[in-house]
């Protein structure tokens, strides 16, 4: 056991016992089924994860406690739970033992944009973590605008070489903005082999074309948008909701309900894996399993189709996937009334040759 996991199977999904939809289970069933590896990101994610393992034989799991979620980290405490006598190295024995069936993260805690001083006590902290455990980098996503950026790779320098699985986190969607996908990019080149998780498919695909040795999408939208410490939660789910669903030919994650409005006068896009068309959903608990099933299928193959191009291929070759989706998009929307998917909007602006701006329903300004 160990990295060799990822490098046939680079994307993986990240799922938590929290969510309605009962997607830990659906997820921990289509990575055993698969080979991909899950990240249980829950607080109880070490005995979940252990469950899941002693239950489903062949799963690749790794646990994230996710002390990031609740806390800020200090310079003083960049790390949580390992205040004690035995110190990390007893945190690391006693979650994670050498040889065990799950693998874990460093128990880091939420770095803010421009605390240097804490970032540097984390980095430093975790240095010699073991084979089995992955340095948690959890940021704030404004760190990759330009204002913050070069501190950022500044303080990553000097650890070059070292593997960081990073998330970035803000109030809402934290990734789709033009500077922080650039910086994403920077990111990646500076330190490639670096992973990425609790992100949407787009922004996964993304960074593996740009160097990722390993992703993880969001099972559901809490885990493709993660809030930093403090942010107002997603509260309940309204009674008709749906979860959103995966569909590769707009490159977008919406409700069904959504594209059954998009689709009125259009044939019904149709999953031949799910055997069913994509815009005709009741708000059950089989049919949320079945959207999160879907989304689970969908990212698998479009990973899969990207990382059957060769390495050398793989920026344009997303360039023109991206490109195709805006088309049907524009397609299905003449009237330019239907707001683009934002990670969509912003890889389209960030890749255009002319440096033009786009409206948020996809019309070139
Ligand atoms: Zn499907």
């Amino acid at each position: 056991m160990g990295q060799d996991w990822v490098d046939k199977l680079p994307v993986g999904f990240v799922a938590s016992e929290k969510s309605l939809c009962n997607e830990l289970e659906l997820s921990a069933d289509f990575c055993a089924g698969t080979g991909r590896v899950l990240v249980v990101s829950d607080d109880k994610a070490v005995p979940l994860a252990m469950d899941l393992a002693g239950r489903k034989p062949g799963l690749k799991v790794r646990a994230d406690v996710g002390a990031w979620r609740h806390l800020n980290a200090t310079e003083n405490e960049p790390l949580a739970d390992v205040d004690n006598l035995f110190g990390l190295e007893g945190w690391y024995e006693q979650n994670f033992p050498l040889g065990g069936s799950v693998m874990g993260y460093t128990p880091s805690k939420f770095l803010r944009a421009g605390d240097r001083a804490s970032l540097c006590a984390l980095l430093a902290a975790t240095e010699s973590a073991p084979a089995n455990i992955v340095t948690r980098v959890a940021i704030e996503a404004v760190v990759l605008e330009a204002r913050f950026r070069d501190d950022f790779f500044d303080d990553l320098a000097p650890h070059q070489g070292r593997k960081f699985s990073f998330i970035f986190a803000d109030k809402k969607d934290p990734l789709a903005e033009y500077q922080r996908l650039d910086g994403l990019r920077r990111l990646l080149t500076l330190h490639p082999g670096s992973e990425v998780d609790h992100v949407d498919p787009l922004v996964a695909a993304d960074a593996l074309a740009n160097g990722a040795s390993f992703v993880a999408v969001g099972a559901s939208s809490g885990r493709r948008m993660p809030k930093r410490p403090g942010d107002p939660g997603g509260g309940r789910n309204a009674a008709g909701y749906l979860p959103g669903l995966f569909n590769v030919e707009l490159l977008e994650l919406r409700s069904p309900m959504i594209y059954a409005d998009w689709y009125a006068n259009s044939a019904s896009p149709y999953c031949h894996t799910c055997g069913r068309a994509l815009d005709v959903f009741e708000t059950t608990v089989a049919d949320k399993s079945v959207v999160i099933g879907h989304n689970l299928h969908q990212t698998s193959a479009h990973i899969t189709d990207l990382m059957a191009q060769p390495a050398s291929d793989r920026l344009a070759w997303l360039r023109d996937v991206r490109l195709d989706a805006h088309a049907s998009h524009m397609a299905l929307n003449p009237q330019g009334d239907m707001v683009l998917h934002r990670s969509l909007h912003k890889f389209l602006e960030l890749d255009d040759p002319m440096m033009r701006e786009m409206t948020r329903a996809g019309v070139w300004k």
